[in-house]
């Protein structure tokens, strides 16, 4: 028992920030987070500059200019737009307000689904991925109401599901609500966006974190329709109004009107991606076809655990997950610059050949 602490949250379960913290501090190269290596241009950054001389003004709760951008971009109405503090705060609306049948997701996803669903007393089950860890949208029937959520591509395994097997899902259950979660969507293909006009029970959530290079400003958002935005769009002024602050709201504004720069980012990881895939094969690794800013992969000789701990020594930090024990051996790598990715496969290659 705590003092002061309400009894309910006496058994908190946070999410582990302690790599992030270590890399941050360290002199590492962060391989580690799934951040974009390429900074946001000067022109951005003076936007930055230009919004901190307004900070005496409370940020605009409706972030109206970036919705009007961000909705011609997407081609979706202003009003079936949500943002959120990271795409985080828009999964912790979600598992507070949209899970009272319980959520469903796969065994192998982003971890935080699972901390959330506790936080919110979130009845939760996992269905495994299958032997090549794919989703098979078969397992996906009879949940009653249950909340559905699809990674896409799936973190940390970096694989897509085809758009017909998003939507085969979507379809099996036309009592739940399905959230497809697109933060990487961006290094791939076949986003689920239009499919918020087809479907009344669909929710698709974004973030500027990855490709958008902005992990460090928080923001995320989510395409869903009118209804369930309006709903959500009450939590969030319920709670927290003005939950996007006026800098992040001029960066992004700048970020969404440089389309191009994004572009040639995405283009220059997917190539960088797909080279060090093939490296990595070539020295015993098994690698997951990634479709994301990461790959996943594991050696046929040496443990996960030892590989992470030897480039962590080489100060290069991956990110390793110890459960579940079937991607034990599995690190997940986020691809860096060419320089970055060079030292890179410099170490890995020393850490095999030792
Ligand atoms: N979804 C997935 C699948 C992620 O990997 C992450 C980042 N760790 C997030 C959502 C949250 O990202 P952010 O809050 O930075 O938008």
């Amino acid at each position: 028992m705590k003092r002061f602490l309400h009894s309910k949250f006496n058994a908190l379960d946070p999410y582990d920030t302690s790599g992030e913290l270590e890399s941050m501090n360290g002199g590492y190269i962060r391989l580690n987070t799934n951040e974009s290596p390429f900074e946001l241009s000067e022109k951005v950054m003076s936007n930055a500059g230009e919004a901190a001389r307004a900070l005496n003004f409370y940020s605009d709760p409706d972030c109206t200019r970036l919705r009007e951008k961000l909705s011609g971009l997407m081609q979706v109405n202003p009003s079936e737009i949500v943002f959120g503090n990271g795409s985080d705060e828009i999964l912790n609306f979600i598992f507070m307000a949209f899970c009272e049948h319980g959520a469903a997701f796969p065994d192998i996803a982003y971890s935080f689904y699972k901390i959330l669903a506790k936080f919110h007393g979130v009845d939760f089950l996992t269905v495994p991925l299958d032997e090549n860890f794919r989703t098979n949208p078969d397992d996906y029937k009879n949940f009653n109401e249950r909340t559905i959520i699809i990674t896409n591509p799936n973190a940390p395994t970096g694989i897509f599901l085809e758009l017909k097997d998003v939507e085969k899902i979507i379809n099996q259950n036309p009592d739940s609500l399905i959230i497809i979660d697109e933060a990487y969507i961006d290094f791939g293909d076949g986003s689920a966006k239009n499919l918020i006009h087809k479907y009344k029970n669909l929710i698709v959530v974004r973030t500027f974190s990855k490709s958008r290079s902005m992990a460090g400003a928080r923001l995320g958002w989510c395409m869903t329709c009118e209804e369930i935005a309006r709903d959500m769009n009450n939590i969030k002024n319920t709670i927290t109004p003005y939950n996007i602050n006026a800098m992040t709201q001029a960066v992004a504004l700048a970020v969404l009107e440089d389309e191009e720069s994004t572009q040639k980012n995405i283009d220059t990881i997917k190539k960088i991606r797909d080279d060090t895939k093939n490296k990595l094969r070539e020295i015993g690794f098994e690698v997951l076809d990634s479709s994301a800013n990461f790959l996943f992969a594991r050696h046929e000789k040496i443990s996960g655990e030892e590989i992470f701990e030897a480039l962590k020594r080489k100060k290069i930090m991956i990110r390793h997950f110890s459960r579940p024990e079937r991607i034990s051996n599995f690190n997940r790598i986020t691809i860096g610059t060419p320089e970055q990715m060079k030292i890179f496969l410099e170490a890995i290659k020393g850490v095999v050949s030792e």
